[in-house]
């Protein structure tokens, strides 16, 4: 029901739309490819908004059959619908994420409304819910093969989770309590932002500041003026601790900083969100139970991967105590680093980070003016994350200049399967704008499906400098990892062979999706990989031994303090929202004490990574009981990745295996075992143990 780009139903009428909008016709380029040459900025919106009439047209024509409901005369047009707005959306959220102008801007503003009431239309719709819901109640009666099975019931359940079940006071009763939820989420975020920015650390006395670099302090002297005040202001980040901490040399400082983002949104002023967030807390209680379920996290858990609150949380307590043991250790060299500079203070949450750096700094420092110059990134493109695809899975890949793109930064590639047949396009926007979100990310302009008889066309977006014009783009291994990082979801987009788009390539529950791009990291260092791309840009000499080690060593640095940080914030998210519905509202601060204590996460030096009252993940995010979900797919990728070691490494049979059972399988199986039949076992934490130093 949302990917592709074959012929559909001819679009309804709308404004501004028609036979010469490009959109208008499934694009003739190889692989459906965005006509980026013959789209305008102002072709977006009446696309779009076409689309949604004519899905809704579409499924006027299956509510108004009047044949009994069947797989073939529901799920399949329903499959089928949509086909244009999904053409269209799917280039319009390209552009608007990567390359964004005023004209776009006011579309998508314009347009956020209408798509989330299409969304409800859709899954709102009584009669179209009477029909999915009487082929799901049939569907262990009907011949029907397995693929389709999990169809039905993914979208019986989408339906479901959605409110499709409820009497209709009932669902007068959700609308209250989402409209109830959506306001205390946007006042949540309103008082956030205005708490962030009075949060920030402000002085009149630049010896406060000592430790910054110049950039770092003029950067400062701006914020000030920028906020026409004197003197200096480092802005607060969203995590408990704030960059700025490794760096400043006056405790004093540190201390302020460290206490105005600890208690940003708990002054009892107007931005204080603690009230807001307990009841949130509760009204998701409540709402869980009005839909079925005993907490909203077992609302949330059902269609992912761990299925129940209680598989999250005996994976995390598992974690628990190599990881608090991990940060204690370390918390002992920072307490002896302190030491030797003649501190006599006991460790603070403040003085972590700073003192951190300088253990790091004397163990394995990773110069990255020295490093950079063996991560050319075409050469790590081609000869680092293609090399390495091509070794596992036997693809391969030319650039193709005759696709038309957004930007003329960004570059195709046609990838050829095994057998030579073209199998997807690869696009790939590496460099940093002004006017492109921040970050890397993967998505597509199009979805494969058997079904519609659509190839993917993937595309990979980050934020690496760009050079000076002639020069090359020398580039860090954290940007190395990066794109290792985007191309393992690209994979999983490229080698999908399913029926239905619902259920292709990357359409996996959020503890799911990140397991093959952070599976895909792995070979970055894999030697044979690394040898094969980290060459000097200018001679071709190989990185010296000495420096290779650097990088591994560096990248387990304060893993016990990152990871503990991360289950502390993972753990309160899922205590918040395993509260019963008859839950009383809770007082922020007490609940958060004790869920740490609880949880055995109540480190004193290590804070959670956000507190619960500015924990925007999970109260506007749309992480609910979801943050777990970063670790989760942490353990399968370490998981899959040591058996790969345990079975040779990287070959074609271990690729082609791993490419059948699980990249090309989308959500077409039940994840924990489709998992399990790859591995021959359930997934454990051992493995992430050991590749993160945890042991
Ligand atoms: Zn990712």
């Amino acid at each position: 029901m949302s990917a592709g780009a074959h012929a559909a139903a001819a679009p309804a009428a709308a404004s501004g739309f028609g036979p010469s909008n490009p959109f208008y016709e499934p694009s003739a380029l190889p692989f459906h490819a965005p006509p980026f040459d013959r789209i305008k900025d102002a072709d977006y919106q009446p696309a779009i908004e076409a689309g949604m009439a004519a899905q809704l047209a579409e499924i006027r024509g299956i509510t108004e059959n009047r044949a009994a409901p069947t797989f073939e005369n529901t799920l399949i047009p329903l499959e089928r619908s949509g086909q244009l707005l999904e053409r269209a959306s799917a280039a319009f959220n390209a552009v608007t994420g990567a390359d964004i102008n005023p004209v776009l801007e006011q579309a998508k503003t314009a347009l956020a409304p209408k798509l989330a009431a299409h969304r409800d239309a859709i899954f709102l719709n009584a009669k179209l819910f009477a029909r999915v819901s009487a082929v799901y109640k049939a569907r262990s009666s009907k011949s029907l093969d397995p693929e389709s099975v999990r169809l039905v019931e993914f979208t019986y359940d989408l339906f479901v989770h959605s409110g499709a079940n409820l009497s209709d006071a009932q669902k007068a009763q959700l609308k209250t309590l989402n409209e109830e939820a959506s306001t205390l989420s946007n006042a949540f975020t309103t008082k956030l932002l205005a708490a962030n920015k009075n949060a920030a650390y402000a002085t009149d006395t630049p010896a406060a500041l000592a430790g910054l670099s110049e950039a770092q302090i003029a950067a400062a002297a701006q914020a000030a003026q920028a906020r026409g005040a004197a003197g200096y202001v480092l802005p607060l980040q969203n995590t408990t601790q704030q960059p700025a901490l490794a760096s400043l040399s006056v405790r004093a400082t540190r201390e302020a900083i460290f206490a105005n983002s600890w208690n940003r949104t708990e002054h009892g002023d107007a931005n204080d969100t603690r009230a807001t967030i307990a009841r949130l807390a509760q009204l998701r209680a409540q709402r869980a139970q009005l839909l079925g379920y005993p907490s909203h996290a077992a609302w949330k858990l059902e269609d992912q991967m761990a299925k129940t609150p209680q598989a999250a949380l005996d994976f995390m307590n598992a974690l628990v105590p190599v990881a608090t043991a991990k940060a204690a250790s370390e918390g002992k060299d920072i307490q002896a680093a302190i030491a030797s500079q003649g501190g006599s203070f006991s460790l603070e949450p403040w003085d972590w980070d700073f003192y951190a750096e300088r253990v790091r700094k004397t163990k394995f420092d990773l110069d990255d003016a020295a490093v950079k110059p063996y991560f050319e990134l075409n050469n790590v493109l081609e000869n680092g994350v293609f090399y390495a695809a091509n070794r596992l899975y036997g693809v391969s890949f030319k650039e193709r200049k005759d696709v038309p793109v957004y930007q003329s930064d960004v570059r195709v590639f046609e990838v050829d399967d095994v057998d030579g047949k073209p199998l997807a396009l690869f696009y790939c926007d590496y460099f940093k704008r002004d006017n492109k979100n921040g970050g890397a990310w993967m998505s597509s302009f199009v979805a494969q499906s058997k079904l519609l008889g659509t190839r993917p066309a993937i595309y990979n977006v980050a934020n690496l400098p760009k050079p000076a014009p002639g020069e090359p783009a020398l580039i860090s291994f954290e940007d190395v990892t990066t794109m290792f990082h985007e191309f393992g979801h690209a994979l999983h987009g490229m080698f999908a062979d399913t029926e239905y788009p619902s259920l292709s390539g990357t359409a996996t529950p959020r503890d799911f999706v990140e397991f093959p791009s952070q599976f895909n990291e792995h070979w970055a260092l894999y030697p044979e990989v690394f040898s094969h791309y980290a060459k000097h840009y200018k001679t071709g000499a190989p990185m010296p031994d000495d420096l290779v080690e650097k990088i591994k060593k560096s990248g387990n640095f304060d893993e016990g303090y990152r990871l503990t940080e991360l289950l502390a914030a993972a753990q309160l998210d899922m205590q918040w929202h395993m509260l019963p519905p008859s839950a009383p509202l809770e007082d922020p601060d007490k609940f958060e004490q004790q869920a740490l204590a609880r949880t055995r996460l109540d480190l004193h030096e290590v804070p959670p990574r956000y507190r619960s009252s500015y924990f925007s993940h999970i109260w506007s995010g749309g992480y609910s009981a979801g943050y777990y979900a970063y670790s989760w797919t942490q353990m399968l990728a370490d998981d899959a990745y040591q058996w790969f070691e345990e079975h040779g490494g990287l070959t074609r049979a271990n690729g082609d295996r791993f490419r059948q059972m699980i990249l090309s399988r989308g959500n077409t199986q039940d994840l924990a075992a489709m998992y399990a039949a790859w591995r021959g076992r359930a997934p454990n934490i051992d493995a992430m143990m050991k590749y993160r130093g945890l042991e």
